[in-house]
């Protein structure tokens, strides 16, 4: 539906409110939206602790509206706080809010990550490799 409604729409900012690589849309839909609109506004919202939704505001490419700066990061790397690559970010299956930009940060992080796992009630064992999964999976 997300992307029937991009196909449709014509006009200059798309405000969209979800999990960005998690339960809303999907990666076509995303990768459909960062290539026609550069973002230009992150706004967290309240989340529960397995959730990371957000305000995105994005403005149509060549539209004169962009701001010719850098875009924000639509998400975060939970160890270096630095952008995470949508082509090449990871994001835990269990605990959506956490997202690494490289193996590096995931390895480095793992402390804080076991906190947070286990203020989920997870056990420490699914921090695996295995349960990360690409930020955008096959989309780019
Ligand atoms: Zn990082």
């Amino acid at each position: 539906m997300a992307r029937r409604c991009l196909d449709a729409f014509k006009g200059r900012t798309v405000c969209h409110v979800g999990e960005w690589g998690g339960m809303t849309g999907d990666a076509t839909f995303e990768k459909q939206l960062t290539e026609s609109f550069q973002l230009v506004k992150v706004v967290p919202l309240p989340n529960w602790t397995n959730t990371c939704y957000a305000l995105t505001v994005w403005q149509r490419r060549g539209s004169g509206t962009a701001d010719p700066g850098a875009p924000p990061a639509v998400v975060c790397c939970s160890g270096c706080g630095g952008p995470v690559p949508l082509d090449g970010g990871v994001r835990s299956r269990l605990c959506h809010r956490l997202a690494y930009c490289s193996q590096t940060c995931v390895d480095s992080h793992a402390d804080d990550r076991d906190a947070a796992m286990a203020a989920q009630l997870l056990p420490s064992v699914l921090h695996r490799r295995q349960h990360f999964t690409p930020l955008l999976a096959g989309s780019l």
